[in-house]
């Protein structure tokens, strides 16, 4: 005596991602224990404490409905077909997997089921897998950001260890997008990684800064600095700046057209020479992590829709002090990308850029 079972979609993952199997029982209930035999976790989720049946789960024995029947001791025949049919609140809904891995925020009011799905929908593109990219990469896979790209030419050397946390021993030589995308991958497989192991530039950044929800910047040096800004206000990404330096960091949020961008701040790069980098003066690798981590909340908070974003806010850091400063910012009219008579419509020469305004 055969029955044959559908499962709905949250059961499946019991059921090895079978959507129907074979069992015995005389009646449904002897059915669920002998099914509980063959795929462990399943009458639990049938049966609630009590041993009756959970409310929000329907059983159809062909097409009729066992509670207008014998309820569980509904006698089943060989060749009959038992339907678990599971209230479903709409859309793709969360898997079982899913709702365990990702309980301590989805218990968060503020975040939930739905703000769960947001993040498991969201496309964020991380320009740079350094200093402030990897930590902020390692939590918004962590928190589940359903898609993440990564944009990086460089390979991983040794002195990157000391704060870039994405990357191991063994990967000293390894492309950092390679590296970094390993390492996502073995925090959360649940999620997609892209790699552009490549240096962002006029003819590229468009392209790819298209395909995603906003754009996070740790980048190193102000050419692409420059360029990134641009690139997101001409094509109205919102954008995450953060810099840091010795002991010292700074972030703000850029959403455009609604608050000031990176050249409303500072409309030119510092000459050459005049403000040295990472690489020069040195950083404290926790100050990464601070700025990269923060990068990755304001992300999270922008797909969320919750909390206030840094928009129109420098928020100062300051380690060795412990301080943090939130210096208000505002939209320049004179800005030459997102300004009353913008000079700068489409994406220009940064590396002359920076020469030229030194
Ligand atoms: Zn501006």
């Amino acid at each position: 005596m055969s029955i044959k079972v559908r499962i709905p979609t949250p059961l499946q993952k019991l059921t090895n991602n079978n959507i129907e199997v074979e069992c015995e029982g005389t009646n449904v209930r002897e059915l669920i224990i002998n099914l509980d035999k063959k795929y462990p976790g399943i009458k639990e989720r049938i049966y609630d404490e009590n041993n009756n049946l959970r409310r929000f789960i329907n059983f159809f024995v062909n097409d009729k409905d066992i509670r207008f029947l014998q309820g569980d001791k509904t006698e089943l025949k060989d060749g009959d077909e038992l339907s678990i049919i599971p209230a479903i609140a709409g859309g793709a809904g969360l898997t079982e997997e899913q709702i365990e891995r990702y309980s301590r925020q989805i218990i968060l009011p503020e975040v939930g089921g739905k703000g769960q799905e947001k993040i498991l929908n969201a496309k964020v593109l991380i320009i740079g897998c350094g200093g402030l990219g990897a930590p902020c990469a390692y939590y918004l896979a962590a928190a589940g950001v359903g898609k993440i790209g990564l944009v990086d030419s460089d390979k991983v050397e040794l002195n990157n260890l000391q704060r870039q946390i994405t990357h191991f021993m063994k990967d000293v030589g390894k492309h950092k997008t390679e590296s970094t995308k390993e390492k996502l991958e073995s925090i959360n497989s649940d999620i997609k990684i892209v790699t552009y192991p490549l240096r962002v530039t006029s003819n590229n950044i468009m392209d790819i800064i298209k395909e995603y929800d906003i754009i996070v910047d740790g980048s190193d040096n102000f050419p692409t600095r420059y360029l990134v800004n641009d690139a997101c206000v001409i094509s109205k990404k919102p954008l995450s700046h953060a810099g840091i330096l010795r002991f010292d960091g700074q972030i703000t949020t850029i959403i455009p057209n609604f608050g000031p961008c990176y050249r409303c701040i500072f409309p030119d790069p510092p000459p050459v020479g005049m403000v040295p980098s990472c690489q020069e003066a040195g950083i404290l690798g926790v100050v990464a992590g601070v700025l990269g981590v923060l990068q990755a909340t304001e992300v999270l908070k922008y797909i969320l829709g919750k909390g206030e974003l840094l928009v129109g806010k420098l928020l100062v850091f300051n380690s060795l002090e412990m301080s943090f400063r939130k210096l208000n910012i505002q939209r320049s009219e004179e800005c030459p990308v997102c300004g009353k008579n913008p000079t700068i419509k489409e994406l220009i020469d940064y590396e002359q850029f920076c020469q030229v305004k030194s």
